[in-house]
């Protein structure tokens, strides 16, 4: 069930949607789109920590978006290219993914650990790529991802920080090839 705060662009919603409806074992739970100012991130996906919280089958999850990028005010979110938009949504869907697996026990864990050990945040940030691949996005994460290294207004040092943190393009290639020979193998073996 997703709910979309009423001042989100409806551009920006049509593209969440198209993301969301790639995670079907997402279909069944509460997902919330708000719009929020974000000190040091354009986006982020997290739990939402109420009642449900506790149990798998019942958590609700949140996905804040701010309307520029963080990485330069004059990037606006909703006028980004549609698939670079769907691939920056697919990879916060991703963390979701990640966290629906997770025990709440796990999650306070993952929570700590990704603010406190920054390789543990790179461990995250692929895995939510994974995700992304595994449900078909490898397409829109690239484009997501060229789009960042490669738009002219867009700083060195976020250039920089994207390459430390997260899968690059070639990586993306790299891993959506690995799972193709493992499904040729599979294949074989049945
Ligand atoms: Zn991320």
């Amino acid at each position: 069930m997703l709910h979309v705060d009423p001042d989100i662009n409806q551009f920006v919603q049509d593209c969440f949607e198209e993301a969301l409806a790639g995670y079907s074992p997402l279909h069944d739970h509460t997902i919330h789109l708000r719009r929020k100012y974000l000190k040091d991130m354009t986006m982020r996906a997290q739990p939402m920590v109420n009642g449900g919280f506790f149990r798998k089958s019942a958590r609700a999850y949140r996905v804040d978006i701010q309307d520029h990028t963080r990485i330069n005010e004059s990037v606006r979110v909703p006028d980004l290219p549609q698939r670079v938009l769907v691939g920056w949504f697919a990879h916060e869907l991703g963390h979701v993914m990640d966290y629906h697996q997770r025990s709440w026990s796990n999650l306070i864990k993952f929570g700590l650990g990704y603010l406190l050990f920054p390789t543990f945040r790179v461990g995250a940030e692929r895995k939510a790529d994974l995700y992304a691949i595994e449900y078909g996005f490898a397409e829109a994460i690239t484009a997501t991802k060229e789009f960042l290294l490669t738009e002219s207004s867009i700083p060195n040092s976020y250039k920089n920080r994207l390459t430390r943190y997260y899968m690059t393009p070639e990586e993306v290639e790299i891993m959506v090839k690995k799972r193709e020979s493992g499904t040729i193998f599979r294949d074989r073996i049945i």
